[in-house]
């Protein structure tokens, strides 16, 4: 019989240990969680719904079940941070299988048209129920309030006890300093999912402003995203913006938030726009009362200032200097960047374990046999839209696998 510890009890411990019980009941299973009770983040995720996973069909939507034919490239759309290991992992556990094991004990889900998969029951607590009961069922040990200050790497949690046979690390973001006596290389933790404060009170004033599809880009480097941009009291938020601090998570904390956001407020090629601006001018009308039916009237009227358009210019009188101006502002407006802010708390941290010391095959630290890694505590982290906790799913059911084929 193995003796198994598993540090941290979340999403990625949680179902770990769930793993273990089902495939081995009788194994000595012990969940430590340094909190007063397990899974509290996950009971608040989604907005207490739980995006659980995600349906990855905007990835490979030909074969939308079939992951394998989707490249490491094209996963880094999702996880900016780690894809190749989550290629490995999702080829073992998939969103399907994670979708089967969670109806298969009895919870009932949706697939949103956004893809993202939740809860029917709407319920972040019947996930976090669901994994309570298979642990209760298969007699795992549960001591919350027990943090584990530091592993060695004789994996020795607590002097005196019985020393494990494997100990998985799943402790999340921002927390794989517990680590620093073994030689495990670590990436240095940073914010990941975050909204951005601009220095322009003119983009401040159009707060609640929602454009549908924008794309946005940071001047001097290759990150970009589109979607839906929000404008707020400080500055941007919305899809667009989120994937885009996920992309940059790492280049924006060198850089202290400081950067030029670059807005293309159509998503629109300059050609495109010159062609719409081809059909409009000529007339008598003013170009003031004929905004872009993508954008707000107000915004328009933001967008003309921007471009030094008078508000009783006509479309006749813009002239080619106008019109250029015009295109620039349409397709690359661009604003100061001068810090970041939370997104309602929910972010996820960058960093953490390099995958370099991890066997992806199984989640054992290459330096350090019997330890093992799962969820935010590597350095994998995603995009919004259920693809942590898939990682989290993923990973630790590789790792649950692993050491019981290893110790069996
Ligand atoms: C508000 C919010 C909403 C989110 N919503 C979603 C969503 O809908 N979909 C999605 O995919 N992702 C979401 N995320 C991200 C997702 O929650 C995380 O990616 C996921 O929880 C990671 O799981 P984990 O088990 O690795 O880490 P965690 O869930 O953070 O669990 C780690 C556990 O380890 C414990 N611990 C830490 N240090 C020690 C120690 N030294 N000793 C013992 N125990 C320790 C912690 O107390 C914690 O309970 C959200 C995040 C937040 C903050």
């Amino acid at each position: 019989m193995a003796n198994v510890v598993i540090i941290g009890g979340g999403a990625a411990g949680c179902f770990c240990a769930a793993i273990l019980s089902e495939l081995h009941p009788g194994w000595p299973v012990s969940v430590l969680e340094a909190g007063p009770r397990l899974m509290a983040k996950l009971s608040v995720t989604g907005g207490g719904r739980c995006n659980l996973t995600n349906s990855f069909a905007a990835l490979c939507p030909d074969s939308p079940a079939d992951l394998k034919r989707v490249s490491v490239k094209t996963l880094e759309q999702v996880y900016p941070r780690g894809a190749a290991l989550m290629k490995r992992a999702l080829s073992s556990f998939s969103q399907w299988d994670c979708c089967k094991w969670f109806e298969d004990h009895g919870v009932e889900l949706v697939v949103q048209d956004d893809r993202c998969v939740f809860p029917r029951s709407q319920d972040a607590m019947q996930i976090v129920r669901t994994l309570e009961r298979q642990m209760r069922l298969g007699g795992v040990r549960i001591r919350c309030r027990h943090k584990v200050s530091s592993i060695g790497a004789d994996l020795l949690i607590m002097p005196g006890e019985l020393k494990p046979d494997a100990v998985v690390l799943t402790t999340g973001g921002g927390t794989a300093g517990i680590l620093r006596d073994t030689g495990i290389e670590l990436v240095p933790p940073v914010p990941s999912l975050f909204t951005f404060k601009v220095g322009d009170d003119g983009l401040r004033s159009l707060m609640g402003t929602v454009v549908e599809d924008a794309a946005l880009s940071i001047a001097g480097t290759r990150f970009h995203s589109s979607g839906t941009l929000l404008l707020t009291d400080w500055g941007v938020s919305g899809p667009a913006t989120l994937r885009l601090s996920s992309y940059a998570a790492r280049y924006l904390a060198e850089n202290q938030y400081k950067a030029t956001l670059l807005i293309n407020w159509l998503n629109c090629s300059e050609g495109e726009v010159s062609a719409w601006l081809e059909v409009m001018s000529g007339g008598a009308r003013l170009i003031a009362n004929c905004h872009h039916p993508l954008l707000s009237d107000r915004l328009w009227r933001h967008l003309l200032g921007r471009a030094g358009i008078r508000n009783d210019c006509r479309w006749s009188e813009l002239g080619s200097k106008g019109r250029s101006r015009l295109i620039s502002v349409l397709t690359a407006d661009s604003y100061p960047l001068t810090g970041r802010a939370a997104f309602k708390e929910e972010f996820v941290t960058c960093g953490g374990v390099a995958l370099s010391e991890v066997d992806p095959s199984s989640m054992q630290s290459r330096k350090v046999p019997g330890l093992y890694f799962a969820g935010e505590v590597l350095d994998i982290d995603a995009v919004t839209g259920g693809f942590n906790l898939q990682a989290a799913w993923s990973t630790a059911w590789v790792a649950a696998h692993a050491i019981a084929q290893s110790l069996s």
